[in-house]
């Protein structure tokens, strides 16, 4: 089953320049632009969005495509 973060959190964009290093850390989140799924920056769980352009675990979450993603910072509701 399928973890829908977005009902437990409220999601902020994090506003980065362009070129930045996307920021991570334990309150911050990333969405894929290509199917809106979100996943933990720093995932200890294995996560991944649907396209697999996010791929977490480990505490740490690979991105294959930096350009599709938005990073978000999650308050808990
Ligand atoms: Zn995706």
């Amino acid at each position: 089953m399928k973890l829908d973060l977005r009902k437990i959190y409220r999601f902020d964009p994090i506003v980065c320049a362009a070129g930045d290093a996307l920021p991570k850390g334990g309150d911050v989140y990333y969405e894929c632009g290509s199917c809106k799924d979100v996943v933990s920056s720093v995932s200890f769980i294995a996560a991944s969005c649907s396209c697999g352009n996010l791929n977490g675990g480990d505490g740490s979450t690979a991105i294959k495509t930096p350009d599709q993603v938005t990073p978000l910072r999650g308050k808990l509701k």
